[in-house]
């Protein structure tokens, strides 16, 4: 396995659209995304959905939203609502050019009626081994089915009673007739047509046979217009079916294929197969937990549509398989937050402080800034009193070396307030901390000292009496392995085990307790942090982290 980190942003289809709107072979193009509604959109299809959309934006022409859905019996329209919002949340619009290949049934319909009149399809009622085995091998070529040679007529009667419904699912089949014996198994006689009676989440029951894929996508981009079909590198194998259904049919244009290495990322599955098995046997809370590749998991999580598409850019668009790392995912989400999150402070496992020489009563407010690289973001006051939380991890009491945050008898910055000292400790009956008592230099008020002392920790705090409780979600990285289904090994046996950790006893500035959900923040030397959608209250928000400060899993 090859992992590029730092892959360089490159397009090789910007190049040829570019040639063709020079040659005038096109005045303008039109792409569009093509999704089976069998689920729910996962980062993958965020490269797709970025390079169509994209590219009909660069060159000021048009991407059409076009659901394949020629399968009824794993389409639904929970789906579709969820892909058309996960579209538009990337940033796309279709405008008009919403369709559905099964808006099209009748006119495919008409077109394998007018294969079989050209004496190029035919009805077959080999059973589907059968239709295995003499498909032959990729070194033998296939054997001819004894009803390849039907009367147009028969074929014609039969088809249309397929349609009728007179025959059970799987009783016939409609295949072309093209080549038992070519080198491209796609071209042995596809099947065109088969039986279900099935009703159809977008067109009702209006049909009891269906077309294959296969037979609707090609025929829908000539349809719609299409001038550039992008897909991925597994369709190479059937563009000369494709080719070959465009040729022998009236349609009303000629598109043309393109094949693009998909997206392969580390630490992930998405095959629709291994999210459905995810979702459906509760290994996560359903297809936007946080932790799922899916894009209603990134979003609920809360990585931007800015950073996903900064990605795409940054990952580029070729041939060659290659895999990225999760990593460069995750930067990309740091670098646009890092950008653009105001800071909060935020105590995730607080630990007690008091400080003795502080007035019992008295508070009194700080100015933070709310992004110290971007002071017209503005400030926000904290208030600072008697009683405050620290991070347990900012104290110790036998320091190792090099701590320098909290230990009896040192001194310490808490952020933008004072310098205090550490005087003493109070543990509980099993000998851990539960307290720490300080006292602070009131002459060192905004945190620098007064004679110029220097103080080498600052340590992050929340005002006891002030704080809003929350619960805070730690998500990591769903497997432990960067390619977890490889070889078709159980990908289960990779999953983290410590994907999720739970923190509910979390203490954050008093701002932070109506966050507005669409906020994401950098909780300061935490990490980056949005309200989750769904489980967050009013007073007693839930956050999510988004992602870590810095990369920690290529130093382990
Ligand atoms: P399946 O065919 O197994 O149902 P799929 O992921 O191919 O799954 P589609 O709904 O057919 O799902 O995909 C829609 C579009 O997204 C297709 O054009 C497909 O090529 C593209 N796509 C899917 N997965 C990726 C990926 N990992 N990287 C880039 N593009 C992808
Ligand atoms: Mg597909």
């Amino acid at each position: 396995m090859t992992t590029e980190s730092t892959p360089v942003s490159s397009n090789f289809l910007r190049a040829i659209i570019e040639d063709d709107l020079a040659s005038g072979k096109h005045e303008t193009i039109v792409t569009r995304f093509p999704p089976e509604p069998n689920g729910y959109l996962h980062i993958g299809h965020a490269k797709s959905i970025c390079l169509n959309f994209g590219l009909a934006k660069q060159f000021g022409g048009r991407c059409h939203l076009r659901f394949d859905d020629t399968n009824p019996a794993k389409e639904e329209l929970e789906y579709i609502e969820s892909i058309k919002e996960n579209v538009r949340w990337l940033g796309f619009e279709w405008g008009d050019h919403l369709y559905y290949a099964s808006d099209n049934f009748e006119q495919l319909y008409q077109w394998a009626e007018y294969l079989i009149q050209q004496g190029k399809a035919y009805v077959e009622e080999l059973s589907v081994d059968e239709i295995r085995q003499y498909r032959g091998t990729l070194t033998d070529p296939g054997k001819e089915s004894p009803f390849r040679n039907r009367p147009v007529e028969e074929n014609l009667d039969l088809f249309r009673r397929m349609r009728a419904g007179e025959f059970p699912d799987g009783a016939k089949v409609l295949r072309a007739r093209i080549d038992m014996a070519a080198p491209n198994m796609n071209l042995r006689d596809p099947v065109l047509y088969r039986i279900l009676h099935t009703p159809h989440p977008h067109v009702g029951d209006a049909w009891r046979i269906y077309p294959m894929y296969d037979f609707a996508h090609g025929q829908s981009d000539a349809i719609e217009g299409i001038t550039h079909s992008i897909c991925t590198l597994e369709f190479e194998d059937h563009k000369p079916l494709y080719e070959w259904f465009l040729d022998n049919l009236p349609v009303p244009g000629h598109p043309r294929q393109y094949e693009f290495a998909r997206l392969n990322l580390t630490y992930a599955v998405m095959s629709k197969r291994k999210l459905h098995e995810l979702v459906h046997q509760g290994i996560v809370n359903g297809w936007d937990d946080p932790r799922m590749p899916t894009l209603s998991g990134i979003r609920r999580r809360g990585y931007t549509p800015e950073a996903v598409r900064a990605f795409c850019e940054r990952i580029g668009v070729g041939r060659g398989d290659s895999w990225i790392d999760l990593s460069v995912l995750e930067e990309c989400v740091r670098e646009d937050l890092n950008e653009r999150a105001p800071r909060a402070l935020a105590v995730l496992r607080p630990l007690k402080v008091v400080i003795d020489n502080y007035p019992v009563d008295q508070a009194e407010e700080f100015e933070a800034s709310n992004h110290p690289q971007q002071p017209e973001m503005g400030s926000r006051m904290i208030t600072f009193s008697r009683e405050l939380y620290i991070e347990q991890d900012d104290f110790a009491e036998n320091p190792p070396k090099g701590f320098f945050r909290m230990t009896p008898g040192s001194e310490v910055r808490l952020r933008y307030a004072y310098i205090v000292r550490c005087t003493g400790v109070v543990k509980d009956e099993y000998g851990s901390v539960i307290e720490v008592h300080c006292e602070y230099d009131p002459a060192s008020r905004g945190g620098s000292a007064a004679d110029g002392r220097k103080i080498k920790g600052t340590i992050h705090w929340v005002s006891a009496a002030h704080a809003c409780d929350a619960e805070i979600r730690l998500f990591d990285r769903l497997f432990t392995d960067p390619n977890p289904d490889r070889g078709g090994a159980d990908y289960k046996q990779f999953l983290n085990p410590d994907s999720v950790e739970i923190l509910t006893t979390a203490k954050l500035e008093a701002s932070l307790a109506l966050a507005d959900a669409e906020t994401r923040f950098q909780f300061e030397r935490q990490g980056y942090f949005r309200p989750d959608t769904q489980d967050s209250l009013p007073g007693r928000p839930v956050f999510n982290r988004i992602v870590t400060l810095k990369d920690a899993w290529n130093k382990k």
